[in-house]
């Protein structure tokens, strides 16, 4: 086994570990966005039920001014009534009243019925409030979870990216820097060459090159993935003697 082959491949294994890790992390953004995004339709559902209430306060607002105002309306022409001489201008006059009044009386039915909507508006509204507090408890908590996750996983990576400095120092800088320069395209940039296979393109090696693997234990260049390729003995501690 090669003491300088060996750390490469301690490297790459912390490496490894830290992908993995980042791709196991990916989903936290996704379900934080998930449940964001839940809390934002649950609340934009109750701004819905309180807009429609307010709409009809509103209505029930100008009715009642409507009314107050026709009602008004009404005690002055009444007073003008009493000070009609002609009976055409009378009957006309009460006829015009007659009129108001039933408007009013429709209007004041109307207002009946929205007080009616508006009670049950204020229920349907209560109820949102409580699913959406419901709601923001239950989400909050997940969201909590997920940063506490977050957190871990980022101290994690940290204590992994620290492990791998140290491990990084063991490597020869040639082999570092040629190791590091194929990682960035092809991931595991090390790979062994079993029985004249490359373990990362599974393409066959030069016999030539195999057999200068296996007894140099050194390190080369895979012709097909450009992958550094080493004899499998060249990292792995051999098997273990039977006694
Ligand atoms: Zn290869």
């Amino acid at each position: 086994m090669q003491e300088r082959l060996k750390a490469l491949a301690d490297l790459q294994k912390v490496d490894l570990e830290i992908l993995a890790l980042r791709k196991s992390a990916e989903v936290y953004p996704r379900q934080m966005g998930e449940l964001e995004r839940e809390l934002s339709l649950a609340k934009g559902e109750v701004e819905a039920e309180r807009n429609k209430l307010l709409d009809v306060e509103r209505q029930r607002r100008t009715l009642e001014q409507n009314i107050a105002e026709e009602k008004e309306k009404v005690r002055k022409w009444e007073t003008r009534l009493s000070e009609q001489r002609s009976t055409r201008e009378y009957a006309a006059l009460a006829r015009e009243i007659d009129i108001a009044k039933k408007a009013n009386a429709t209007m004041a039915e109307e207002l009946v019925e929205l007080g009616k909507i508006q009670v049950q508006l204020r229920e349907l509204v209560k109820g949102k409030d409580q699913q959406y507090a419901a709601k923001v408890a239950d989400v909050g908590g997940k969201l909590n979870e997920l940063r506490a996750k977050v957190a871990g996983f980022e101290g994690q990576v940290k204590e992994l990216q620290a492990k791998r400095a140290e491990v990084a120092r063991g490597v020869h800088p040639p082999l570092l820097s040629r190791y590091e320069t194929v990682r960035r395209r092809r991931s595991p940039a090390l790979v062994t060459v079993v029985a004249g296979t490359c373990q990362g393109c599974n393409m066959s090696v030069p016999p030539q090159l195999f057999n200068t693997l296996k007894t140099t234990l050194e390190t080369d260049i895979c012709p097909s993935c450009h992958r550094i390729i080493c004899a499998p003995e060249a990292i792995e501690p051999p098997p273990a003697k039977k006694e």
